[in-house]
């Protein structure tokens, strides 16, 4: 357990040794930080309403999302999260956003097909290679470092996520895809870290369906996106938003929800620093998240599925059930999921719940 002592003597030691090392050693517990998604301002997009189709175009949309970013870090700042995001401002889709910018993938022609084994989605062909014409977010994370004092995440698809949003009619591989999309995703990843973005996350819903597929190169594909990066590397798998498909699918799931069990060991064993991964309201078994030793577990204390705004002692509940397995430095307060979906002021009051919650629990500790 973390002693207060230990903070003292950080601060004793605050001048003797470089910041960055200052920070390595001397980590606050429980810090607190977002999936990535935040809702939107109604003036940029219909509200409550997941993929919702832009208001404005060209100088005006730019200036809007601009606009939007420095709300949602106000509204971070304000509740108290340690690790701010740019609340996915300025992306329709956390997938095909990305791959909007991308060459070799026509967004005309879609076809339907059944995505996360799950439900059917209309979705891009992929027809020639794919290429990174110019950077997609770089000048996003620029922005985000420079509006804010706080430390920093952005979030990417992840390799296999991507190529389950997709069909490919050109490479006809779903492994050889997802190293193209790995490589370029690391071009993407190492412009961000060199903006000074502290934690990238790579969006892996995908991870908890098909395991086969992880096991045999989805992990491998992961680390090419994270290759050599100056920051913390993150993945985050979940459960999903609260859409009809989902609920289905979580009903069939079982009285435990037992498939992080599939993955957790070979990220353990991976060169991935960050896992994020849904608790709160979920039936995932807690002590899963012992296989993650060595790791930094972002554990969500947050139901992203539902309007009712959790109280701080609800949130304290969750983060003491993963203390008794992961160090109190190794733990991050989290969403379980991205927050888009949601009220503004709902997505606030969690924020808070969130900030409030792991406070609660800090004290305990010191
Ligand atoms: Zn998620």
């Amino acid at each position: 357990m973390t002693k207060k002592p230990t903070f003292a003597a950080g601060r004793n030691i605050a001048m003797k040794v470089p910041p960055h090392l200052y920070e390595a050693t001397i980590t606050k517990p429980l810090q607190t930080t977002l999936t990535g998604s935040l809702p939107k301002p109604a003036w940029l997009c219909e509200p409550l309403k997941l993929w919702s189709p832009w208001r404005l175009s060209g100088e005006l949309l730019a200036e809007a999302k601009r606009d939007a970013v420095r709300l949602v870090l106000r509204d971070q700042e304000r509740a108290g999260i340690d690790i701010v995001s740019d609340g996915e401002q300025t992306r329709q889709h956390f997938v095909t956003t990305f791959i909007e910018h991308l060459e070799g993938v026509d967004f005309e022609q879609r076809k339907t097909v059944r995505i996360r084994d799950r439900y059917d989605a209309d979705v891009p062909v992929v027809r020639g290679p794919v290429a990174r014409k110019r950077p997609v977010f770089a000048e996003d994370a620029r922005f985000l470092r420079a509006e804010t004092d706080k430390k920093t995440k952005c979030t990417l698809p992840g390799p296999l996520t991507m190529v389950d949003t997709l069909y490919d009619d050109y490479y006809r591989s779903r492994e050889k895809l997802a190293f193209e999309f790995a490589a370029i995703l690391n071009q993407e990843a190492r412009e961000m870290a060199a903006a000074g973005i502290d934690v990238i996350q790579f969006d892996e819903p995908a991870f908890n369906v098909f395991f086969d597929e992880v096991r045999a190169w989805g992990i491998a594909a992961l680390e090419r996106a994270a290759e050599g990066l100056a920051c913390k590397a993150a993945v985050h798998i979940c459960y999903g938003y609260g859409i009809p498909a989902n609920i289905a699918w979580k009903q069939t799931l079982g009285a435990e929800w037992r498939q992080y069990e599939e993955i957790f060991p070979l990220l353990q064993a991976s060169r991935i620093d960050q896992v994020s991964l849904e608790c709160h309201n979920s039936k995932v078994p807690i002590e899963l998240i012992a296989m993650l030793a060595g790791k930094d577990v972002l554990v969500g204390a947050i139901d992203v599925t539902t309007e009712r705004i959790e109280t701080p002692q609800e949130v304290a509940a969750t983060l003491r059930k993963a203390l008794k397995h992961v160090a109190p430095h190794k733990l991050f307060a989290c969403t379980n999921c991205g927050l888009v979906p949601l009220a503004r002021p709902v997505a606030y009051g969690k924020l808070q719940a969130l900030a409030a919650g792991a406070d609660l629990v800090r004290q305990e500790l010191e």
